[in-house]
Order: structure tokens, then sequence, then C-alpha cells
């Protein structure tokens, strides 16, 4: 673990907070420049206090054709929220690898997230 604000290596673990439902997020405080930082900080979910896994799987799902209402109402998040994670995440779409599946293309433009899968692949 490495201070997102200063790179240096001398960090000490300073408690640590839950997301809304109940994983324990690390918090560490940094000795060279005495900022405090999560296991978040630096990434694109950064201040989201919704899990990553439901992010993911928002995009998941809109990826795969659902509109952004549909998936909104399956996750109990408006699609306003929905909008916001894909527009966060396309901004910051160097800092965020998306566990691709394989043989398969991912775009981001602007802000919305495309997911589209290789056309010329050989019959499985
Ligand atoms: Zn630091």
């Amino acid at each position: 673990m490495r201070c997102p604000h200063c790179q240096s290596e001398q960090v000490i673990k300073n408690g640590n907070h839950r997301l809304q439902d109940g994983t324990p997020m690390q918090n560490y405080l940094c000795k060279s420049c005495h900022k405090r930082f999560s296991e978040r900080t630096g990434t694109p979910m950064a201040r989201l206090r919704t899990p990553t896994s439901i992010v993911s799987l928002a995009l998941n799902m809109r990826s795969e054709g659902m509109g952004v209402r549909a998936s909104g109402r399956v996750l109990t998040k408006s699609h306003t929220t929905i909008l916001r994670w894909q527009q966060r995440l396309a901004e910051q779409a160097d800092a965020w690898s998306p566990p691709a599946p394989e043989s398969s293309e991912v775009t981001l433009e602007h802000d919305e997230l495309y997911t589209r899968v290789g056309e010329n692949l050989p019959p499985q």
C-alpha cells in the first residue's frame, strides 16, 4: 500500500469504516504527508459509498443492452445515479480496468459505456 498523495510507503493502518452493505474498508494514515486515505482513494471508486460490485453490476447490465431506467429499477437506484457512474468511469477510463470477458472489445466513449462483442470470432 502506497500513499496516493505522495507515493510514500510509510503508511499505517488507521481504523476502518463500512460501506452501505457492510463491506469493511481499511483506512490508512500516511506518516510522510500526514494525509488520511482509504483503500479506494485514488481509484474511480473513491468517495462512492456504493460497493464496487453494485457499480460493476450496473455497468454490466448497461453493456448487455438494458436501459438505464431498467438497470436503476433492478438495483433500486435512480437512473441519474447509473448515468453518474457511467460518466465517472468513462472520464477515468485509464484508471479503471473492467474485467472484460474474453474475446470482447470494450470501448469507452464520451459519457456512455459501450461493450461490443467481437463479430469475427470462430464458432465455439
Ligand atoms: Zn503521503
